[in-house]
């Protein structure tokens, strides 16, 4: 079985810098991704509030993160934490690439597009469901969507689209799927992806793991950042800053 000292779940740019923390004070660490290094931000075109780069596109943010990560021998492993487990020696880290052995975990797994009701997805049938417009929105050049949401994601999904689709028809959660459309772009908000962090620390009522800027968690030597902590901003510097702090505490806390 591999053994680290920190593992952290999740490489966006919480978990990412966490990373970069423990490894500049001399701690082996692991990073487990499911999808891209980079999370949220890969497919933003222009990133605001981010300090010396204005402008910069998401997929080179998270490039160069990873990058700097990477150069500091930080282990990515993609694969997907399905639990951690406390244990007498440490945390057991289970992934669909085998067990992993280590003295303290970083819970950064950020959030994720909140889904269709039950009652839309039967509706959508047979018909493309997409998260992100700027991904998908070319594959339905000439034909007509339709956007789910009303605040200021799904304003910029519809603008966006409307370059593009035939028609774009809108409808906030939980009103019928109109029939014409042929894709559903679901823009409805967002929610924490904390499934593995059930039973080991406190969640909110929403799903959040519950800490304070100090991201400790209820259980010693788990440690939490970025958006999928209890807090009022959920930005890229704010994540960067929650990786700072949950690396440098989970240093401290392995001695
Ligand atoms: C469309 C959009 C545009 C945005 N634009 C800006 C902007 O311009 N400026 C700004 O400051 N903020 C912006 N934000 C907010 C910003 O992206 C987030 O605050 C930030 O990315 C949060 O980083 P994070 O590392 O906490 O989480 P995330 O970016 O969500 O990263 C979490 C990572 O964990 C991985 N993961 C989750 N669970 C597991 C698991 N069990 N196993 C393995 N991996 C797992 C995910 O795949 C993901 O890669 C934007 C957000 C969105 C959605």
């Amino acid at each position: 079985m591999k053994k680290y000292d920190v593992a952290i779940v999740g490489a966006g740019v919480a978990g990412m810098t966490a990373a970069i923390y423990v490894r500049r004070a001399g701690k082996s660490v692991v990073v487990f991704e499911e999808k891209v290094p980079g999370g949220q931000i890969v497919n933003t075109s222009s990133v605001a509030n981010w300090p010396g780069e204005p402008g910069i596109s998401g997929a080179d943010l998270s490039r160069e993160i990873k990058e700097q990560m990477v150069g500091l021998s930080a282990e990515l492993e993609y694969a997907t934490v399905s639990s951690v487990k406390k244990t007498d020696e440490g945390f057991m880290v289970e992934t669909d690439d085998g067990e992993f052995l280590v003295g303290a975990v970083i819970l950064a797994m950020g959030t994720e597009p909140r889904k269709l009701s039950e009652k839309q997805m039967k509706d959508a049938g047979e018909r493309a469901i997409s998260y992100c417009a700027t991904c998908d929105g070319a594959l339905y050049k000439g034909k007509p969507v339709v956007v789910v949401g009303s605040g200021n994601t799904a304003k910029h999904e519809m603008a966006y689209l409307s370059n593009i689709a035939s028609k774009v028809y809108h409808i906030h959660h939980d009103e019928p799927i109109p029939e014409e459309a042929v894709a559903v772009f679901v823009a409805i908000g967002r929610v924490p992806h904390t499934e593995v962090a059930k039973g080991l620390v406190d969640l909110d009522d929403d799903g959040y793991v519950m800490a304070g800027e100090d991201c400790l968690t209820s259980c010693p030597g788990v440690f939490v950042a970025g958006d999928c902590r209890t807090k009022n901003l959920r930005q890229l510097v704010t994540a960067a800053a929650d990786g700072a702090v949950a690396g440098n505490a989970a240093v401290q806390y392995l001695g």
